[in-house]
């Protein structure tokens, strides 16, 4: 089964559960637009590569489409269609005027030089440039983008419609209409939501522990917010490895090490364990913070954790989320823990359009209010349903979803 149709099964099950009208349910269902193209990008060996990339827009209901881009090997066209439709939800959990979207390119960034790499996304731009905009669809980081990729974005599609447009593009550096608390969103929402689950069970942070899955932004943010939380964090990794310590890491440490060394392996005072261990962790919290497809049929029932905290988009599989719900597991599931992300990147816009900009306590504090109130909606229709937390989530997205497309008269 492709990953759009998998990540579709829990959506049919709120459809069902919630008795939505077959008109709605088949608008989520398809993309509004998608856009494949060919990226020439002169090489600095002389020779020309083309590589192909895509945006996809899945819904502009609630708002302009809303996503990331992404540059990995494995971006395909289902994979990014699959993102987009988890942004349409995300984006309408978290109560944000946006539909969804999410871009990517079939690249390896890591085999390519900096002047690669910013031609590369510069003629991406180029390529797109008809279909996004302000108050068409919002670009930011995924897996692999970063600030500086952003600035180049933001600074391509400046020169095509030749004006200033911090709006077009959200994470993007603070001198260029970045806003505060952007880099570490991601992580601080799930850390808050993971807090809400931990209040819920009556376990104090500092009598959880923590094992995080992958350590790029979301995950090494996750990490040190567990951590200023008074979370211990007993176990991390990344794509070469992961550590074990059970007296627990200072992950802003570990993160210094990685700066130097480009791993967490080989962590002073940890032990190696692999990436299966790192899952099947007798933990409290569980994040996993990479890629999707990590908590499988397989190995859904070695899983330990009281509690899940989908820091990636698409981490479980749903045979692997019956298990875990067999398993009395709570799963946060990615549309709302890793929702912080898209928030703060709504404020980055918001200050944009009115180029007037926030301070960082005051983003942390209307960041964590949303957050909250995501989680107490998802839990709530969760009990009034009596479904997991990932089938709630997308009743929540749904009704919101189903309620503007019945006032706008596309059902
Ligand atoms: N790429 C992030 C996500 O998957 C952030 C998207 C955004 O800020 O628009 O949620």
């Amino acid at each position: 089964m492709n990953i759009f149709e998998m990540a579709k099964i829990p959506l049919q099950k709120a459809i069902e559960t919630i008795n939505l009208d077959p008109g709605a349910a088949a608008i989520i269902a398809v993309p509004e637009r998608t856009l494949e193209v060919s990226i020439p990008v002169k090489m600095d060996d002389g020779s020309t590569k083309v590589f192909t990339g895509y945006r996809s827009q899945h819904s502009s209901i609630l708002g302009p489409a809303k996503g990331g881009v992404r540059y990995h090997q494995n971006v395909s066209l289902d994979e990014v269609k699959t993102l987009a439709f988890w942004m349409t939800c995300k984006c309408a959990v978290a109560g944000l005027p946006y539909g969804g979207g999410k871009g990517g390119i079939i690249v390896d960034p890591s085999t390519l030089s900096k002047r690669e790499l910013e031609a590369l996304t510069r003629a991406y731009i180029d390529k797109i440039a008809p279909i996004i905009g302000e108050k068409r669809d919002i670009p930011a980081p995924d897996m692999n983008t970063n600030a500086q990729i952003m600035g180049w974005m933001m600074d391509e599609y400046s020169k095509i419609t030749g004006q200033f447009e911090p709006g077009f593009i959200t994470g993007k550096a603070i001198c260029v209409g970045g806003s505060l608390g952007r880099t570490a969103a991601t992580g601080r929402g799930v850390v808050v939501a993971a807090l809400e689950a931990l209040k819920l069970k009556n376990i104090a942070p500092a009598d959880a522990t923590c094992a995080v899955q992958g350590f790029g932004n979301v995950g090494s943010w996750t990490a040190k917010l567990f951590y200023d939380a008074g979370v211990k964090i007993v176990a991390l990794s990344d794509v070469n490895g992961a550590i074990y310590n059970k007296d627990g890491f200072n992950p802003y440490e570990v993160d210094a090490f990685v700066q130097k060394t480009g791993s967490v392996v080989n962590y002073p005072g940890s032990e190696a364990i692999s990436n299966a261990d790192l899952l099947a962790m007798e933990v409290t919290v569980l994040a996993p913070c990479a890629m999707e497809l990590q908590i499988t049929g397989e190995n859904a029932d070695a899983v330990k954790a009281l509690i899940v905290a989908e820091g990636a988009n698409g981490p479980t599989t749903p045979d692997a989320d019956e298990i875990l719900d067999k398993k009395g597991i709570m799963v946060i599931p990615d549309i709302l823990a890793n929702g912080g992300g898209v928030t703060v990147s709504y404020f980055e816009w918001v200050q944009n359009l009115y180029r007037y900009f926030w301070s960082e306590e005051e983003v942390i504090e209307k960041q964590t209010v949303m957050m909250r109130t995501a989680f107490k909606n998802v839990y709530e229709a969760a009990q009034k349903y009596n479904v997991d937390m990932r089938v709630a989530a997308y009743i929540v997205a749904l009704s919101t979803l189903a309620e503007a497309m019945k006032i706008r008269g596309m059902y």
